[in-house]
């Protein structure tokens, strides 16, 4: 029996023939393989970047902005299937391949990584909460690293993801990526060819916990070379509703606290979002487009 501990929550499950707490089998999962046109700048020009968005998640965090997706939809393929998908995404012009949310099929991943290797770089996209044992599997075959920083208040992390070891897992994660990738580096063409983007997004009533995160990354990141990106797009979506505290947009004098913080931490190259960045059409639908080839 094959035990599933890919993830901090090490279930232990047999994913051929049980989920686990991601609500994820074996094989890839997949709600949408398409271009993506609202990425951070640096991502990908007008051509959009190559978004493949992997349905289940070990974080499931109550709030989770694609939510159905978070919960498992999607369409199962093979690894064959998901190398195809990189060479057309490619083909179609992406600018990169943009993992999404895929920790959970990290070996599924590296195989398809095998098989074909995108020209355009490969980014893994990602909620910080890896370990990194199943990071170093990706080693040489992700040039970018996407990941969250969601919390370093313990108590948010255990509320709203059930993780109340999320700080510590991301600092180890996010270290991991950062000695995987190096010093980020920029094309010609102003667009990341490899390094690293750290994003956070702000949620209602908990600034302390966004100044948190910010600290500690000024801690480990090179803040002159690397980005941060800054996300003031929180709309209650999920179980919000039961929280009472997050069930409502952020306001803009919390989103304009944090940005200071990261101003007087120093922070160089810091994506910021404007108001009106929190808007349902940024949510993907997750219609299967893409997912499916000839081959299927
Ligand atoms: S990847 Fe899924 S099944 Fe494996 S340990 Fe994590 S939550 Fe459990």
């Amino acid at each position: 029996m094959k035990k599933c501990e890919l993830c901090p929550r090490k279930c232990g499950v047999d994913r051929d023939v049980s989920t686990g707490y991601c609500s994820a089998h074996s094989l890839p999962v997949i709600g949408r393989a398409a271009l993506h046109y609202w990425e951070e700048p640096v991502l990908a020009d007008k051509a959009g970047s190559g978004a493949v968005f992997f349905g289940g998640c070990s974080l499931k965090c109550v709030y989770c902005q694609n939510y159905e997706l978070s919960r498992g939809c999607g369409t199962e393929i093979s690894v064959v299937r998901l190398a195809e998908i990189f060479r057309e995404l490619e083909e179609q012009g992406a600018r990169n391949i943009d993992l999404v949310t895929g920790s959970h099929f990290a070996p599924e991943i590296a195989k398809a990584l095998e098989l074909y290797r995108p020209s355009v770089p490969v980014v893994f996209n990602c909620g910080g909460y890896e370990t990194v044992d199943t990071l170093k599997t990706l080693d040489g075959l992700v040039d970018v690293y996407l990941p969250d920083f969601k919390y370093s208040d313990t108590m948010l992390a255990a509320r709203y993801s059930n993780a109340p070891d999320y700080p510590d897992v991301a600092i180890k994660a996010i270290a991991e990526m950062k000695r995987q990738v190096g010093t980020t580096v920029l094309g010609d063409d102003g667009l990341i060819k490899r390094g690293l983007i750290v994003r956070h997004l702000v949620l209602p009533g908990a600034v302390a916990n966004s100044k948190g995160v910010l600290d500690i990354l000024a801690g480990f990141i090179d803040k002159e070379r690397d980005y941060i990106s800054i996300m003031s797009q929180y709309l209650p979506m999920g179980d919000a509703a039961k929280y009472p505290e997050i069930n409502r947009r952020l306001k803009p004098l919390e989103y304009k606290a944090v940005v200071a913080h990261a101003e007087k931490l120093g922070f160089v190259n810091a994506f910021i979002q404007t108001e009106d960045s929190a808007v349902e059409e940024y949510v993907p639908d997750f219609d299967g487009s893409g997912v499916l080839g000839r081959a299927d």
